[in-house]
């Protein structure tokens, strides 16, 4: 067994432990594998141990890996911050985008997303941490960014995302967590359909579960530490 497909199997049985200490079904929470500086090689490796769901931060080192592990029907998240004259890359090539926090951004991916594809899966990272945090949609925004972004014909708005400041403070933490559960409860009482809070790294996914996560994005967890680009 490699090192990879054994963290899979421990990041699978931390996630099950935190879902049935939450009293949740583990089957409820997706785990997306956070392949960023990580060569092809390693992506084929946990794609052979099972995992299906990648996670990219850098459109072309994403696109890259796309088209060299095109014949493994894997599916693909862009999880990074995302400018303007990289939307059309991102809108042909991934399945998911998590961190919208501009509609300019949402409108353009909508566009340039190709017709003949399903529509991009798309979720609203909303700053949970205030002035701690620099990228996100402010929660009193939150809702207005939404309903613009579930009126667009190529996307699909699936929920909410956070990267909450880095901090040991696990009570902390968790507010964070739940701030962005509350924030979503809210939208779908206000008739949006979202079934998605992408939240949860590989230090904290046990506080994200336990919050409501539906789908935690881990990598140091399963690829060992990062390496420089
Ligand atoms: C890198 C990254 C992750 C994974 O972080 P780990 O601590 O390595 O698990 C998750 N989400 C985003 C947005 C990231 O950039």
């Amino acid at each position: 067994m490699t090192s990879i497909s054994a963290n899979l199997q421990a990041v699978a049985a931390r996630i099950a432990a935190a879902a049935l200490a939450a009293g949740r079904d583990p089957a409820s929470i997706a785990l997306l594998a956070v392949s960023k500086t990580r060569p092809a090689e390693d992506v084929r490796a946990a794609a052979l141990a099972g995992q299906t769901a990648f996670g990219e931060n850098y459109v072309q080192e994403g696109v890259d890996k796309i088209d060299a592990l095109r014949g493994l029907a894997l599916e693909w998240h862009f999880i990074g911050p995302l400018q303007s004259n990289k939307t059309r890359a991102v809108a042909q090539a991934f399945d998911w985008v998590h961190g919208i926090e501009r509609l300019k951004i949402a409108e353009r991916l909508s566009a340039q997303r190709d017709v003949h594809l399903p529509p991009l899966q798309v979720c609203i990272q909303v700053n949970v941490s205030g002035e701690l945090s620099k990228s996100g949609v402010a929660p009193g925004d939150a809702a207005a960014l939404a309903r613009a972004v579930a009126g667009l014909p190529r996307l699909q708005l699936r929920g909410l995302m956070c990267i909450p400041e880095p901090s040991e403070d696990e009570a902390l933490l968790r507010t964070r967590f739940a701030t962005l559960r509350r924030l979503k409860d809210e939208l779908v009482e206000g008739g949006l359909m979202l079934d998605t809070l992408s939240m949860g790294m590989s230090h904290d996914l046990e506080l994200a579960i336990a919050e409501g996560a539906t789908m935690v994005r881990v990598g140091t967890a399963i690829f060992g530490e990062r390496r420089q680009l």
